[in-house]
Order: structure tokens, then sequence, then C-alpha cells
């Protein structure tokens, strides 16, 4: 197994010989367990509450306690990263139900297996920003909310690997989902965002999708900006009618849709992105650097030290 630079699991930074978790885990067993994704830049985790507050909430919807206070998880982020090394990293934290006997109820299981690893940060191909990625829409629908809310990023990605192995099968980088009513919803593991009459719209909360933290990004960008901003519902015939489309996404941050692949026929973009994508793309890394130059200078008790 290729190592992974920094690994915490439990209560400690453990060597990756040492990183083993049981094959009665619930997660492992049922996919029982949530999980967040991080982008360090510089050594700072971007966006670090937001990601904490998300883990949080969907810890809740799945009634699982998580084992540790905010203030604990970012101490083990921290050490974490210490053991990492790297000032520009990948940084994932696991949550599953834990241990327990064979069955559903989680009861079963009494303490929630708690990991966090991060790794050097290994981008996307220059391509995907000099060019831009190709989408298929696929026919796998994002989950039914009422049947497994996307608001929940659990240990289950089935439904996302669906579309994953349709994009592939149809020669594009990531799919593009649409909901149980034929509205447009988001990627597998990216939001959508396309240009239409002179508007920046994606698909809204109700639409089914995971509210993406750098789809907020994003959107207060556009409001900072004063953009007209439409958060809605909207068909297939819409993204392919628009001016320019775009994905987002915490490790890949702002890139150009290129070519969108559909059942019919598929619609070229502007090479590299059109003028809005590309001013999301500067603006996005402009946001993250302040981010980082701010959290420096906050010091320490940002960490949470001082609480
Ligand atoms: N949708 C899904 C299903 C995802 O897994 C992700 C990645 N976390 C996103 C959207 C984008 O979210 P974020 O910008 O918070 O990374």
């Amino acid at each position: 197994m290729e190592d992974i630079a920094g690994i915490y699991l439990n209560d400690r930074v453990v060597a990756a010989s040492e990183a083993r978790v049981s094959v009665l885990d619930h997660g492992f067993l049922y996919g029982d367990g949530v999980y967040e994704t991080m982008r360090v830049y510089s050594g700072v985790v971007f966006m670090m509450e937001e990601h904490i507050s998300r883990l949080r909430n969907s810890a809740s919807l799945i009634e699982l306690k998580l084992p540790k206070s905010p203030r604990q998880i970012k101490l083990a982020i921290f050490e974490t990263l210490e053991a990492c090394g790297h000032k520009d990293a990948y940084l994932r934290i696991t949550v599953s139900r834990g241990e327990g006997p064979i069955g559903l109820d989680p009861e079963l299981c009494s303490r929630p297996t708690f990991l966090v690893f991060a790794d050097k940060l290994k981008p996307s191909p220059r391509d995907y920003y000099e060019k831009g990625m190709a989408l298929a829409l696929v026919n796998t629908r994002r989950n039914l909310r009422e049947a497994l809310d996307p608001q929940i990023k659990s240990l289950n990605f089935l439904n996302n690997i669906m579309a994953k192995i349709e994009a592939k099968k149809a020669g594009a980088h990531e799919a593009l989902m649409l909901n149980h009513a034929g509205h447009l919803a988001e990627g597998t593991t990216s939001n959508i965002f396309f240009v239409a009459g002179g508007a920046l719209c994606t698909p809204s909360d109700a639409c089914g999708i995971l509210r993406g933290i750098t789809r907020d990004v994003v959107l207060s960008i556009a409001r900072r900006l004063d953009m007209k901003v439409v958060e809605g519902e909207f068909k297939e015939e819409d993204i392919f009618g628009a001016s320019e489309a775009f994905i987002t996404s915490t490790i890949m941050e702002v890139v150009p849709v290129a070519r969108l692949i559909g059942r019919t026929g598929a619609r070229d973009f502007f090479h590299g992105g059109g003028d809005v994508t590309k001013m999301f793309m500067a603006e996005y890394r402009k946001e993250a650097a302040s981010y980082v130059e701010n959290t420096r200078a906050a010091g320490p008790s940002i960490w949470g030290f001082t609480e």
C-alpha cells in the first residue's frame, strides 16, 4: 500500500503500518459513516470551520454522535498536518459508526472510528484548467432526497460511483446527474454552474445536491460583484443552451467545462473557459490566497486553542 504522509486514528497520530480498522467496522460493512475533504494551502486549511460544521451536520443527519468536539477535531487536524509535513495538502476526515456485531442497528456500535489523513496535494491535470473538462450527462439519477439526502456526505458513495462509471464509458472526466424530476443536480464530486441570459445559474438545494463549500464561495463572489445569480430548477436544455459552464469542488476549485456530452449529441464550450469562468477561476484563487493571509494574521486563536 502506498504510504499516506500523516494519519491520525481515534486519539493519536499513528504510523501507516498501525493504521488499521476492524473488518467489523460498520463503515466498511454498510457504508455507515460520514466524511469531509479539505484542501490545505500553504499550511492553512481553507474554510476549515465550514467543513467541520458540514461534518457535524452530516453526522447529525445520520444520528451519529461525533466522538470529538469541534476544538478536538481542529487539534487532530493540526497534529495530522504536522505529521504530514506537506504545506499544500489534501486532508480527509472520516467518521464511521465503528466496530460492532453484524446488523444495521447503530446501537450495536459503541465507539465511532475517527480517522484523519493528509497527504501531498496531487493537483488536477493542467489541461483541466487550460482546456476544460468533458462532462457527460448520465442516466444515473441523483439519490432522491427523501431516500438518502445528498446533504449527508456519507461513506456510501455508490450513487456517485455509478455515475462516474457511466461518465468514463462516455469518454468524459466527470458526470452530470439529473434528479428524479429530470432537473440538473450535480456532478459526482462537484457542483455545476452555467451562464445563461446574463445570469450565473446553479441548481438550488431543493434539487437534491450537496451544498458545496466551493459553490458557496463562488456564490458569494458573484453577489459581491453584483452579478445576477439564479439558484433554481434547470433542465438539460438550459445548460446545453448556456454560453459557459464550469464545475466547482474543494480539491479542483473552479474548472471550465469544455464539452458536454448529452444523450443525443455533444456541445462544445470555449476552450479554456469563457470570460465569466476565467473570472471565477481567478477570483476564487484570490479568495483562497486572502483567506490564507487573514488566517495567518489572526494567529493561533483561530485554531480554537483559546476557546
Ligand atoms: N457534490 C458532491 C456529491 C461532492 O462529493 C462534492 C465534494 N465534496 C461537491 C459537490 C463539492 O463540494 P465542495 O465544494 O464542498 O468540495
